[in-house]
């Protein structure tokens, strides 16, 4: 599933791509992902300008002329820059530019293309109730985000009201780098703690952030991330030695979910 580190990647790369395209043309494949009729859709961005890119949480914020497209891709998925002439196997939907390039984009399993109007942004039932970006937030933002929580850990993190953009991927090696277990109460949580905590996030999420993204996603090109397997500390290492102690990492049942863990450096308090 696409995170922070994908999803930034992504909403890069259509900014330095796709800014200045005009879109000539829709084709929807999959009307359901839509928030709006398919043809309403065409009408609101058909000879519309794409002038930004940004992201929230899982979501990529595309500024255009006529307001904003905005894409989920739920489990995961491709946005491709291509061509007619090169379309790939699979697409939901083909945004045709003026210049003869188009857009695809294809969902694993399920995803949402929305539209907004300029100022319907802030009233975007999906997007208005995200957090911040985690990774916008300085230290004495995350503590105040913190302050008053009640409930674990990993549970706040994966909570995209709380801060956006963490999901079950990178959470292991942030809570590992953190030294923190994921069921550690937030109350319980003392200050050099939470300041772990603050740069635990940066360090999981930074060096994929810098390579593209993880490599079981792809850019616009179609070229894997360059986060690699050997770049992920102790998340899916279950019974490889913990890079500093040596432990062998557990998996652990924790809430619905499992979480990897160091026993020795994350102790369960
Ligand atoms: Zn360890």
């Amino acid at each position: 599933m696409p995170e922070l580190p994908e999803i930034a990647s992504r909403a890069k790369e259509i900014k330095q791509l796709l800014v200045g395209k005009k879109i000539q043309d829709v084709e929807i494949l999959q009307p359901k992902c839509l928030n709006i009729p398919p043809e309403e859709l065409r009408v609101h961005l058909i000879n519309s300008t794409i002038l930004d890119s940004t992201y929230r949480g899982k979501w990529i914020q595309i500024r255009i002329t006529s307001g904003w497209l905005l894409i989920n891709l739920g489990m995961g998925g491709e946005i491709l820059l291509t061509d007619r002439t090169h379309l790939p196997e699979k697409y939901r939907l083909i945004f045709d530019f003026s210049d003869g390039s188009c857009l695809t984009i294809n969902f694993w399993w399920f995803g949402y293309v929305h539209f907004s109007s300029t100022e319907g942004i802030l009233q975007h039932q999906m997007t208005s109730k995200l957090g911040r970006n985690v990774l916008d937030l300085s230290e004495e933002e995350f503590k105040i985000a913190l302050s008053g929580k009640k409930g674990r850990v990993k549970a706040f993190l994966l909570d995209q009201s709380n801060v956006a953009g963490i999901g079950n991927a990178y959470i292991h090696d942030i809570l590992f780098l953190a030294r923190l277990h994921p069921n550690r109460i937030i109350q319980t949580l003392e200050e050099n703690e939470i300041a772990r905590l603050y740069q635990g996030i940066r360090q999981g999420l930074i060096p994929s952030l810098e390579k593209g993204g993880a490599f079981y996603e792809k850019d616009l090109h179609g070229v894997k991330g360059g986060f690699t397997m050997e770049d992920i500390l102790i998340g899916y290492r279950e019974g490889t030695p913990c890079p500093v102690c040596q432990t062998p990492i557990q998996k652990i049942k924790t809430g619905s979910t499992s979480s990897f863990v160091c026993p020795t450096c994350q102790p369960e308090l």
